[in-house]
């Protein structure tokens, strides 16, 4: 195929679960670098080899993280990075915070070294610091470097609001903006059934116990889990931002982008709307927002900080 993406970490969950989607869309060529070379190697060839029976000509690499392997991923579209320590129970994302800086400082150099023009899609926690930390290491434009947790998050909301009315989860969209983390802000105002409010479809106090879910969605994962934390949800939001990227198809979605002012909040990565299109990021969406609803977004982007601040990114 024409098109290349890399999945850092691709032999772990989220990245093993975007990469088969991947080829199974077609989207592109996948190249899976990770640490564990061995076993990136053996899940690459598995897929290539489901690849007869899905019907996708996709070809599917896997290497290590080491100059070899890093020289496969020369000129990817867009590079995924899952690389990354998923959270245990008892975590929270923010403890992720040093081990996966220093994972993201020797993934970015090699990306940078080899793929100059890509688009970077960060996935590792605490998502908002390891954004901004991809951003200022690799010095590509804002436009380059795009966070998942959005979609997860506004998907998570999607379900639970799908499950309270009884309706197809197609018919429902919901917006949950701010950082990755505890102090998201879900929009119950942005949020519908086929275009009718969910205000009007369900009582604030089921709402209100759905934003709170929303919010603790990750962690009600890790909890069954107990090894590790969400992938499948995770890797399908993933996969639907390089999507819109690779075929220039410019969904609106919400992702961690950084701010220059937007929404009042200048020089740090946030989630919010955002057009994604060949180019990446091509338009943040800025939509009005309540005195309580901004402060609930600044609120969000001081935790961000906090975490930026630590690292010093
Ligand atoms: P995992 O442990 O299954 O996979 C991580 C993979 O990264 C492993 O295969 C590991 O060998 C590899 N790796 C580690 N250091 C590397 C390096 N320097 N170079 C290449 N590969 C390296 O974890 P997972 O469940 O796939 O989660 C991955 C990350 O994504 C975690 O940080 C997790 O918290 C995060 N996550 C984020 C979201 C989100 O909404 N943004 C959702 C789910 C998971």
């Amino acid at each position: 195929m024409n098109r290349k993406v890399t999945v850092v970490g691709g032999a772990g969950n989220v990245g093993a679960t975007v990469a088969r989607a991947i080829a199974d869309k077609e989207l592109a060529d996948v190249v899976i670098i990770d640490i564990a070379e061995q076993k990136a190697k053996g899940i690459a060839l598995d897929m290539y080899e489901a690849c007869p029976i899905e019907g996708s000509d996709a070809r599917i690499i896997g290497a290590g993280a080491d100059e070899a392997g890093w020289k496969e991923t020369a000129d990817s579209d867009v590079v995924v990075v899952t690389s990354g320590v998923p959270r245990k129970p008892g975590m929270s994302r923010d403890d992720l915070l040093n081990v996966n800086y220093k994972i993201m400082q020797s993934v970015t150099e090699q990306i940078v070294k080899y793929s100059p023009k890509t688009i970077i899609v960060p996935v590792a926690n605490p998502l908002d610091a390891m954004c901004q930390a991809v951003y200022r290491l690799s010095r590509f434009p804002r436009e380059r470097v795009i966070g998942m947790a959005g979609i997860l998050d506004s998907s998570r909301m999607r379900t639970f609001i799908a499950m309270e009315a009884g309706v197809s989860v197609e018919n429902v969209h919901a917006f949950v903006l701010g950082g990755h983390g505890d102090t998201m802000v879900p929009l119950a105002r942005y949020s519908t059934v086929a275009g009718i409010p969910v205000t009007e479809l369900i009582a604030k106090d089921r709402l209100d116990a759905i934003i709170q879910r929303t919010r603790d969605g990750g962690a009600e994962i890790v909890k069954y889990l107990k090894t590790g934390s969400a992938y499948y949800a995770p890797a399908a939001s993933a996969v639907e931002m390089a999507e819109s990227i690779l075929r220039d198809r410019k969904k609106v979605l919400p992702c961690a982008a950084y701010l220059e002012g937007e929404y009042g909040v200048n020089g740090l990565y946030v989630g919010v709307p955002v057009k994604l299109g060949q180019k990446g990021i091509e338009q943040v969406i800025e939509i009005n927002l309540t005195l309580e609803e901004r402060a609930a977004l600044q609120k969000s982007a001081a935790s961000v900080k906090e975490l930026v601040d630590v690292i010093g990114v």
